[in-house]
């Protein structure tokens, strides 16, 4: 039976960890500020931005919503963050994702400062990271939580198989980057790769971010693999389910992690994290 990788566990003691960090900032005239855009009233958007809000307060992280009508347009997007660019008390700014139709994404994602780009999908960090820059830039917040877990639960990442399920900007492709400067073998498949169990049964690590409930079974598992379930699926009674079948992954898997209780609390701790330590950068 595959240990539990209490990400929710894991979190609270990386928030008090921040909160400690705020206060020694603060101490030295420093207040973390975050800004959280958001565009029209799609409801999960909504819950997100909220939890988000609420865990910065409770860090002693200042925290800004902005709130704008769906048919903003993108010019105003875009003077508001330059807007916030030039705020020297703001040190993280995000969007958060989906966005109007008529916005376009991409040129959201490369007006956003680097040195505040908070969720780390400026083109230039994105860079930095495929580059192994040692120098200190922000990465995505869920595949940064992903490797602080796995740090937190010893799992051997030099020369393990990594395998990844997916490949989008936000998890796939930073998860495959930070695995791969931490000398992992990293593998990463997707909705086209042809008879994926076979890379799946060979991994030692697998990070799955599909949005396919119960994608991966037990019998896709390499016995004794660690394996990391992004996904958040809401079942036909409204229940969180993961990408992975825990039932028939926990009793092959070393180590697992549960949906809830698993990526999605780092990731906020994570953000959190990372917008004390772009405050940090900024001095
Ligand atoms: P996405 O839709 O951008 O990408 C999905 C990826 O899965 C694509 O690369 C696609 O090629 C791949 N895929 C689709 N069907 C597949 C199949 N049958 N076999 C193999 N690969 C397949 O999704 P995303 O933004 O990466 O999110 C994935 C999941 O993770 C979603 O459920 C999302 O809600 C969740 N998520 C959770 C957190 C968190 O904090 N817990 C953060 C981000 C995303």
């Amino acid at each position: 039976m595959a240990e539990l990788i209490d990400g929710k566990q894991l979190a609270k003691k990386i928030n008090e960890q921040t909160k400690a960090s705020v206060t020694v900032l603060k101490a030295r005239g420093i207040a973390p500020k975050l800004v959280v855009i958001i565009v029209g009233d799609d409801e999960a958007s909504e819950i997100y931005v909220r939890n988000k809000h609420r865990k910065a307060v409770q860090i002693g992280i200042i925290s800004e919503t902005k709130r704008l009508p769906e048919n903003t347009t993108q010019a105003e997007i875009l003077s508001l963050i330059d807007q916030y660019n030039q705020d020297e008390t703001v040190h993280g700014i995000m969007v958060q994702s989906p966005l109007p139709e008529q916005i376009d994404e991409a040129a959201i994602t490369r007006a956003i400062l680097p040195a505040k780009d908070v969720d780390g999908f400026n083109p230039e960090n994105v860079g930095k990271l495929y580059s192994d820059s040692d120098q200190n830039y922000p990465v995505s917040c869920t595949p940064k939580g992903i490797m602080t877990m796995l740090k937190a639960y010893q799992v051997k990442l030099a020369g393990a198989n990594a395998v990844i399920v997916g490949r989008s900007n936000i998890v796939g492709r930073p998860m495959a980057a930070l695995l791969l400067n931490a000398s992992a073998t990293v593998t990463v498949v997707h909705s086209h790769t042809k008879d994926m169990s076979a890379y799946t049964r060979d991994a030692d690590i697998l990070v799955v971010a599909t949005g396919i409930a119960n994608l991966i079974k037990g019998d896709a598992i390499k016995p004794g693999a660690t394996v990391i379930d992004v996904g958040m699926n809401r079942d036909a009674n409204g229940h969180l389910t993961g990408d992975v079948d825990f039932d028939s992954v926990q009793p092959v898997a070393g180590k697992i992690t549960p949906v809830p209780g698993g990526v999605g609390p780092m990731t906020i701790a994570t953000l959190m994290q990372q917008t004390v330590e772009l405050a940090k950068w900024s001095e």
